[in-house]
């Protein structure tokens, strides 16, 4: 259970809940961390009192040590501050910066021996196996933020090891579900941002629509779980009440359900094994029914993609992150249409050679290539 709390991310979306979910709780937070919205980081530091701020951008650190000087917070800046504040006083890190940036501060926060509190999957999409190893040889423990690890953690409460048989990895379908590729063709960044039933930030809403977010995570259960992809159902649950389970030999399934709000797996993530109230109540009479299928990852290609590249492991998933993030960005900025990004990750993970065993100068010589293989081809 945490009582002092380093919040990385601190300005996003989770970043903000996590907040919420603090002051609730009674919990300390002793360090925040932001890319570069110092407006909002200066109001969260001035509220939550802090003793330590870092800004990965140098000039909006400057920015705000000046705007924080009449305060005793420490403002810190450039990239690699964040690994910095993560040694400082707390028992837990949350990690909810977005992308493989996130990376380094993952691995820096299992070598302290602390829990983590994981919300950037794409730490364990790159660098799976180290971060696994860094938090065994650390002597700390990792918990999932993201909603489905959390359903799936905490329906494993009380399973004997060797009753799990596979697990289920809900998806909400996102906005485009039932699509086809001629009518996805032409979809806007705007429809694209239009999340059913969850509001997040900007990357993962578009990884929802790709389904790369679902491959992202099947990922991600491989590592948090020992499981094999084979392992791994992924049903899509449109109305995203069932967050997701475990099936057990005995063939019982169990589940995890409840409103999609991120403030429950954030509080458990940072209050296991105890429970507060926190999220609204679920009325199931007033949902009526809880409708289930396939996904199609013929349309949805990224899904695909990522369970093969987890198939073949070493620094495939590490390519298709990569190549993903890179899509993504010139997604948003209009440089390239929706389905490009499903074409250029696969392209890009296809080109990833097979290796086994993978160093972190591998992870980032890895996720340059395929960035820099989508840029080199995007236009074609
Ligand atoms: P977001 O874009 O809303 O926020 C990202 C945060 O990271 C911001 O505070 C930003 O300033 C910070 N950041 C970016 N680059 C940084 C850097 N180099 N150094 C320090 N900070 C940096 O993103 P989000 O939606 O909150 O998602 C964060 C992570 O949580 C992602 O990995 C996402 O996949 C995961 N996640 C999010 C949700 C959700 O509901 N939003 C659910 C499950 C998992
Ligand atoms: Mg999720």
């Amino acid at each position: 259970m945490t009582n002092e709390l380093i919040i990385l991310g601190s300005t996003g979306s989770i970043g903000t809940q996590a907040l919420e979910v603090a002051k609730q709780n009674n919990i300390k937070v002793t360090a925040l961390a932001a890319g570069s919205n110092i407006d909002l980081l200066e109001k969260q530091a001035r509220e939550f009192k802090p003793n330590i701020v870092s800004v990965a951008n140098e000039e909006a650190a400057k920015k705000l040590r000046l705007n924080l000087s009449d305060t005793n917070i420490k403002v810190v800046g450039g990239k690699d501050s964040v690994c910095e504040i993560v040694h400082h006083t707390g028992d837990t890190v949350l990690n909810a910066i977005v992308g493989i940036a996130g990376l380094p501060a993952s691995l820096e926060t299992a070598k302290c021996g602390k829990i983590l509190a994981l919300a950037n999957k794409e730490s364990l999409v790159t660098g799976g196996n180290l971060l696994t190893k860094a938090i065994k040889d650390g002597g700390g423990v990792m918990y999932p933020v993201d909603s489905e690890h959390s359903a799936i953690f905490q329906s494993l409460q009380g399973v004997p090891n060797g009753a799990l048989s596979r697990i289920l990895l809900t998806a909400s379908g996102g906005p485009f579900f039932g699509k086809t590729r001629e009518e996805l063709k032409n979809v806007t960044v705007e429809q694209t941002l239009n999340h059913p039933n969850w509001s997040m930030g900007q990357k993962i809403t578009v990884d929802s629509a790709t389904l790369m977010n679902k491959g992202l995570e099947v990922i991600e259960a491989v590592h948090l779980f020992g499981v094999t992809a084979n392992q791994i159902d992924v049903v899509v649950q449109r109305e995203s009440i069932i967050h997701s389970g475990v099936e057990l030999c005995d063939g019982g399934l169990i589940v995890q359900m409840g409103t999609p709000d991120m403030k429950l797996p954030i509080a458990y993530a940072l209050t296991y094994p105890n429970r507060y109230p926190c999220s609204e109540r679920l009325d199931l009479t007033k949902i009526g029914k809880l409708t289930f299928y396939k996904p199609d990852t013929n349309t949805f290609k990224c899904l695909k993609v990522c369970i093969d590249a987890i198939n073949k492991g070493g620094l495939k998933p590490c390519a298709a992150n990569g190549a993903n993030e890179e899509a993504v960005r010139l997604f948003l900025n209009r440089e390239i249409s929706f389905l490009q990004i499903g074409d250029l990750v696969e392209a890009a993970t296809n080109q990833q050679k097979d290796v086994t065993e993978y160093t972190l100068q591998d992870v980032y010589d890895c996720d340059k290539r395929a960035r820099d293989f989508v840029l080199a081809n995007y236009k074609l």
